[in-house]
């Protein structure tokens, strides 16, 4: 089995292919591995990079009308190199649906209906952030672990049950790597601003800033309004920079834990591109460590957007069944992860 997935919610314009040849193992749920080759996961990405301030919009958009249909027509050929028989050289085709910013969805969204019409072979519409917690799932081998998605235009805790990924906790305004990157450019820095905080920090003294947590929830909109005024009133940003990372990924690391608390789960698995972060991988790890839980980081290509993780949950859902008609494959700039029914984890009854 071979499935085309297309990415492109905001600033990654991605194609992969997906390949197993125990699709059985992928139906039953078995199909872990901790260490996919790149013949599995084939990944081709063209990131849009602003040259002033964060993503916009309309500039992201314009990025996916050209780069889709290069990234695509990439994968497509590799697919074509490893198909060996009649019929087509994919036999699915899945999208990021949502969430993300509209204009880049809706063109993932056409050009993933014109390449399933093309192929004859069905669309499979796939909740980006149920991906992101996917991809670690499938690369920890882990059972039901609970997810925590640190990305840029999202922060939350998914938690398996009862058929849906039910939010357990979640950012009450901004993403953590969006509040992050809006300190970033009030102090000048080009996007993105999360790998230039991690590299601050490792010079800076630690700046006490509001450290807000309610209940299940977080918010860092205070965080980012107090670490500006300490920028404009001289505070060394190296040192701003160690706060923000002390305080955010401690807000993570709290919530996480009663995440796995809650849940009665040893398990926990990272996703997002602020995952590549290292201060807060260790928080995590070593949390996790005091609990006697197991923690997994996806590797690097699968932690920010990227369409690998699209390929493969899109080749869960067709195993599963779980395709979509054209005249109902809309894209939802809201989509959220519990609005999925999750069909391809059989009889799970965790
Ligand atoms: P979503 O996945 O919610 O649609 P997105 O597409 O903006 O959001 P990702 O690709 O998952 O997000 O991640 C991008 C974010 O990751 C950016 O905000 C960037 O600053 C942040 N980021 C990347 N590397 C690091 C790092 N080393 N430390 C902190 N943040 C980082």
């Amino acid at each position: 089995m071979r499935i085309l997935g297309i990415e492109g919610t905001a600033w990654a314009a991605s194609a992969a292919v997906f390949e197993t040849d125990d699709p059985d193992a992928l139906r039953a749920g078995t199909d872990r591995t901790p260490e996919p080759s790149a013949d599995h996961i084939f990944i081709e990405s063209n990131p849009y990079q602003p040259d002033s301030g964060g993503i916009h919009p309309r500039e992201a958009a314009e990025h996916m009308g050209t780069a889709i249909p290069e990234v695509v027509e990439t994968a497509l050929d590799h697919a074509a190199d490893r198909h060996d028989g009649d019929g087509p050289v994919v036999d699915a085709v899945a999208f990021s649906r949502g969430p993300g910013l509209g204009p880049c969805l809706r063109i993932v969204g056409t050009a993933a209906r014109s390449v399933a019409q093309t192929l004859d072979v069905p669309l499979v519409g796939v909740n980006h952030m149920v991906a992101h917690l996917e991809i670690g799932r499938y690369q920890s081998g882990f059972e039901s672990p609970v997810c925590l998605n640190a990305s840029g235009a999202n922060a939350h805790l998914l938690g398996y049950h009862n058929g849906r990924y039910r939010v357990l906790g979640e950012t009450m305004d901004t993403g953590v790597g969006n509040a992050i990157d809006k300190f970033t450019r009030h102090v000048g820095w080009t996007h993105p601003g999360g790998p230039k905080v991690e590299a601050a920090a490792t010079d800076g003294d630690y700046v006490e800033l509001p450290y807000v947590v309610k209940g299940m929830d977080f918010s860092f909109s205070g965080i980012m309004s107090a670490a500006k005024d300490e920028a404009d009133a001289g505070t060394p940003v190296e040192d701003i920079s160690a706060g923000l990372q002390e305080t955010i990924f401690g807000m993570l690391t709290e919530v996480a834990e009663r995440a796995l608390s809650l849940t009665g789960t040893d398990e926990l698995v990272l996703g997002g591109g602020v995952g590549n972060n290292a201060r807060l991988r260790e928080m995590l790890a070593e949390m996790c460590e005091q609990r006697g839980a197991k923690f997994h980081a996806p590797e690097p290509r699968f932690l920010g957007d990227n369409a690998g993780m699209i390929a493969l949950l899109g080749a869960r859902m067709f195993a599963a069944g779980d395709t979509l008609a054209v005249e109902d494959s809309a894209v939802d700039p809201n989509f959220r992860p519990d609005q999925v029914e999750v069909t391809w984890r059989g009889t799970d009854e965790s």
